[in-house]
């Protein structure tokens, strides 16, 4: 299995919640390190940059203003298959549908307010990480 890394994101229903440490302990649970971590407020056009794939869906205004109404901790994480892995600790997007134990199935609130990110696709995961982190700032 290669060793990648991802972009993740704890997003304000989370941070919200005070349910960041409990987010990192199922990662981390996972087998995934996290590598590099910021707790920032996203600007807007940042969140817009960030979701530009989906400035077409009927969902987009709402999705960007959930993500800057409050704090969100952003990483870089790392393992064997470390985007797969991710995606499957977090669970199905709309957490009615996500299987127990996922992070959407324990902690999100609705298929918008659902607590975490993580990148799809290597190609994505390397501009994800990229738009939010320098290489220096990436300590695996
Ligand atoms: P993410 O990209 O955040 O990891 P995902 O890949 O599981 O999630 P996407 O289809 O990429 O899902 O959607 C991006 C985000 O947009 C979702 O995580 C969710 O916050 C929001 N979203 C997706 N579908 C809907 C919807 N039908 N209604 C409201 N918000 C939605
Ligand atoms: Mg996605």
């Amino acid at each position: 299995m290669p060793v990648e890394r991802t972009l993740s994101i704890i997003k304000p229903d989370a941070t919200a919640r005070n349910l960041t440490g409990r987010i990192i302990a199922k990662l981390e649970g996972a087998g995934l390190r996290v590598v590099a971590q910021k707790r920032v407020r996203l600007s807007r056009e940042v969140a817009e940059g960030f979701y530009a794939v989906h400035r077409a869906r009927p969902f987009f205004n709402d999705l960007v203003s959930f993500m800057i109404s409050g704090p969100v901790v952003v990483q870089v994480l790392e393992g064997d298959n470390a985007i797969a892995r991710n995606r499957e600790v977090m669970g199905a997007t709309d957490p009615a549908k996500a299987a127990p134990g996922t992070i959407r199935a324990e902690f999100a609130e609705n298929i918008e307010r659902n607590s975490v990110h993580g990148s799809d696709a290597p190609e994505t995961a390397a501009q994800e990480i990229a738009y939010f982190f320098a290489g220096t700032e990436i300590v695996g």
